[in-house]
């Protein structure tokens, strides 16, 4: 411990770590059966992206969140906050109390379909229990992500990764080839209840069928065959994504116009995720789509990245 003197006082100084937590992408995903426990059975493949929060936890007297960047506003920053309930958790697990600051720095779009909640609170398992010396076993990591919420498990680990179950079930994935993604943020989040409740709506009136194995894609991604990669992107919430919000239809449509591989919907939406052939054709396609008019703001960004990560 470092002991900093100012005058005849010793302080020691609030010991604190910051934690990159990337935003995910879905590259497939395919929606199941709703089980009894109220989820739906999924398959789905996660990439991790570069595009990331920035989770900076200290030492303090009490637990307390704060949130600063674009899509903060209206987050809660109290028990709702699902950095708040890691903390507990985690606390509860090790025998402390939750006493630290975290203070998250927001660039992943709020109910963008980015997973921006759990990777927050993926950041605060893996910050928190490095700030507190605690060594965790991976599967007891997973086991205490799972508990948070059904993304959070992919968002400790990142990478490329097959999720089943709810999600929360992880088989690590081979991406040889580094994709180039270009995002559209969109001024106003979906409710990812409402993205899957409409989903059943459209299934009980028979208009959705359901997606084929994500096999190719697997296949695809280990060749590093990025155009193919692209013709094999899914996601069986898509058609619901833009039930409830029919003008996602011209953002998808201006991405491929500006020369995208493929674009679909990410997750349960409404940002919209475009494939780029390399980081040069990932710039220009942004520039283009963000003089569209066709979205709130425009970035680009790259995967696999790592998972939520001390820096
Ligand atoms: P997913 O892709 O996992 O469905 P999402 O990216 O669409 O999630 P989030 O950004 O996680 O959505 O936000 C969903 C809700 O969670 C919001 O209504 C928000 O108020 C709440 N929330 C709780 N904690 C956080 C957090 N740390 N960051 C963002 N939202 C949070």
């Amino acid at each position: 411990m470092t002991l900093i003197t100012v005058g005849f006082v010793s302080v020691i100084p609030n010991r604190s770590v910051v934690v990159r937590a990337p935003g995910k992408l879905n590259l497939y995903l395919k929606v199941g059966d709703l089980r009894e426990d109220g989820y739906h059975e999924l398959s789905t493949v996660f990439q991790s992206v570069s595009l990331a929060d920035e989770v900076t936890i200290a030492e303090h007297h009490e637990l307390h969140v704060r949130l600063r960047g674009g899509g903060a506003v209206g987050v809660p920053t109290d028990r709702r906050n699902l950095a708040w309930q890691a903390a507990e958790l985690l606390a509860e697990h090790v025998g402390r109390d939750p006493n630290v600051d975290i203070a998250i720095l927001k660039s992943i779009p709020v109910a963008g379909g980015m997973a921006g909640g759990s990777t927050d609170a993926a950041a605060v398992l893996v910050g928190l229990a490095a700030l507190w010396g605690e060594e965790l076993e991976r599967e007891e990591l997973l086991e205490l992500a799972a508990e948070l919420g059904s993304d959070v498990p992919f968002c400790v680990f990142g990478g490329t990764a097959i999720g089943t179950g709810r999600g929360e079930l992880l088989t690590s994935a081979l991406a040889r080839a580094t994709l180039h993604w270009v995002l559209a943020f969109s001024g106003e989040g979906l409710s990812t209840p409402a993205v899957y409740r409409e989903l059943d709506r459209l299934r009980a009136a028979g208009t959705q069928p359901k997606a084929t194995d994500c096999d190719e894609l697997l296949r695809a991604l280990v060749s590093g065959d990025v155009s193919q990669v692209a013709g094999l992107l899914h996601n069986d919430l898509q058609p619901a994504a833009l039930s409830l919000r029919p003008d996602l239809r011209r953002t998808l449509l201006a991405g491929r116009e500006a020369g995208a591989l493929a674009g679909i919907i990410a997750g349960s939406g409404p940002t919209c995720m475009f494939l780029a052939e390399d980081a040069h054709h990932a710039v220009d396609i942004a520039a283009q789509l963000a003089g569209a008019g066709v979205c709130q703001s425009v970035r680009a960004a790259h995967g696999p990245a790592r998972g939520a990560r001390v820096v």
